[in-house]
């Protein structure tokens, strides 16, 4: 049986729909999981059950979180918020640290991955970080428009093979302080965090960049999401 892998939903406020892009339902399905959809539910009571029907967790890119889940008040540069959202992944993400569920976490999922374990985020880099670079790129999804320096030694880095690594880069906030029990393993040149990791031995992995609108022309890109379905089939058959 191939591991089931739940791919957490987008929610647009004003037309009332989940969605979900394709690409990382094709990733997942390259990478030999089964992908399902999370939808945001309103209920968390309902969480355990999402995560008992899966193996692994894909927690897909969005719109900001709220600051009152990190402690703070909003700022004027804070984008998008959906409270519905964030409330229900956080949740999530929070139960699956707990069960030790395999976690991939991309873009703003890296951000909710960070927060629900007890870490911080920049509401706006440029405000956050001096002479940062231009991380909303304004080219093709798929295009490495900056470099990531990865830290050797860790998963990220056995992942990627030690080479020097171009990403894609669609956000406007960035993890400010990592959560306890976390490591940083990748910068942009500013200092920008764009990967962190758990230290310890279950799957726990979040990148800023976009893997799912790389992997179609560049592989390697695609080894995250083997990393991840590895890591759940595991899970799925314990020795
Ligand atoms: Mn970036």
């Amino acid at each position: 049986m191939r591991p089931v892998i739940g791919i957490t939903c987008s929610l647009e406020q004003n037309t009332d729909r989940s969605y979900l892009a394709q690409d990382y339902v094709r990733a997942v399905e390259a990478a030999g999981g089964v992908p399902v959809a999370l939808p945001v539910l309103k209920n968390v009571a309902l969480v355990p059950q999402h995560l008992s029907g899966i193996d692994g967790l894909l927690l897909s890119g969005g719109v900001d979180v709220d600051p009152r889940f990190f402690g703070e008040e909003p700022q004027p540069w804070l984008g998008e918020i959906t409270p519905e959202r964030d409330w229900y992944e956080l949740e999530l993400v929070g139960q699956a640290l707990e069960r030790k569920t395999p976690m991939l976490a991309i873009c703003r999922g890296m951000q909710v991955l960070n927060i629900a374990a007890g870490g911080s985020i920049h509401q706006d880099i440029s405000r956050g970080v001096r002479n940062s670079l231009k991380h909303s790129q304004q080219a093709p999804r798929w295009y490495p428009s900056h470099c990531v320096d990865i830290l050797p030694g860790t998963r990220l880095a056995a992942i990627f093979q030690n080479a020097p690594l171009r990403v894609n880069s669609f956000h406007h906030q960035a993890v400010k302080l990592p959560a306890p029990g976390f490591a940083v393993t990748a910068r942009s040149s500013d200092g920008v965090i764009e990967a962190i990791e758990h230290m310890a031995a279950v799957f726990t992995l979040g990148v800023q960049f976009h893997p799912e609108c790389m992997w179609e022309r560049d592989k390697i890109f695609l080894e995250l999401f083997r990393a991840l379905v590895e890591a759940a089939s595991v899970a799925n058959n314990p020795a």
